[in-house]
């Protein structure tokens, strides 16, 4: 399975800048985990094969990219793009992003070929088959209802945990699954901002030390979604963890797992 977080902006080479503004994962190509960055980062070749897209929660970080992505390919669409996510997650998304006033409701619009936008809900602790991946949702602890992931295909399996506080179910699901080839796990905010990481349901690094005393497994554990402002910080307080399995997910590079 091949995965890239994908940047948010670029340098003046057009290299990928390495701190995370907003969430979204490419997976194989072809299917995206969140759409933060989904309509700005894509090559029109990309876009012209996305028609998959996971969401872990409704925060704007993770689907700002989600409406421009519709919107600038809406005349192409030959089929629509599918959206999955909590009923809760498609609700707040019809609400407050596609409800006429902040954007179009593209659930509700047709191009030439028919529906532009359909969205398939599933339940916490659901599998399901999204193309050639099998997905498993489990909730977590955000101050939203969110979801992490357990995303498999035939030959690897990683654990994403998108957006989350201290939280017990994803760890014993994850303990369960076999030949588990990475964990990704948040850590937004650097201690001295346990606070403000209690009160918005992220992790810091200490945090992040507890969590993973619930991880049985040995496979590797990569480090993703760190607020900007914090980078050094967080990344700094990583490394004084002393754990070699702890690293930081490049922005912008492609994984094989
Ligand atoms: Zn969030």
């Amino acid at each position: 399975m091949k995965i890239k977080l994908l940047p948010t902006t670029f340098n003046h080479q057009g290299q990928a800048c390495s701190s995370q503004h907003l969430s979204c994962f490419l997976v194989d190509d072809c299917i995206a985990i969140d759409a933060g960055s989904l309509a700005t980062a894509t090559t029109v070749e990309q876009k012209k094969v996305i028609r998959d897209i996971i969401l872990t929660h409704a925060h704007l970080d993770h689907v700002a990219g989600l409406p421009i992505f519709i919107d600038d390919l809406f005349m192409s669409l030959s089929e629509p793009v599918r959206v999955y996510g909590l009923k809760e997650v498609i609700q707040i998304l019809e609400e407050n992003l596609f409800n006429w006033k902040l954007y179009p409701r593209f659930s509700e619009l047709t191009n030439s070929y028919g529906k532009v936008l359909t969205y398939r809900c599933f339940n916490p602790e659901e599998s399901f088959s999204v193309k050639h991946l099998t997905v498993k949702a489990i909730e977590v602890n955000h101050k939203v209802p969110s979801i992490g992931l357990v995303i498999s295909d035939s030959k690897s399996k990683l654990a994403i945990t998108g957006d989350t506080a201290n939280t017990e179910k994803f760890w014993n699901v994850v303990n369960s699954e076999e030949n588990l080839s990475a964990v990704f796990i948040e850590c937004a905010f650097p201690n001295e901002l346990a606070e403000l990481a209690a009160s918005s349901y992220h992790l810091t690094p200490n945090l992040l030390e507890k969590e993973l005393k619930k991880l049985d497994k040995p496979c590797p554990i990569y480090i993703i979604n760190i607020k900007p402002m914090h980078r050094e910080k967080v990344i700094s307080e990583l490394k004084k963890l002393n754990n070699p399995r702890i690293k930081v997910l490049e922005v912008g590079k492609t994984y094989n797992f």
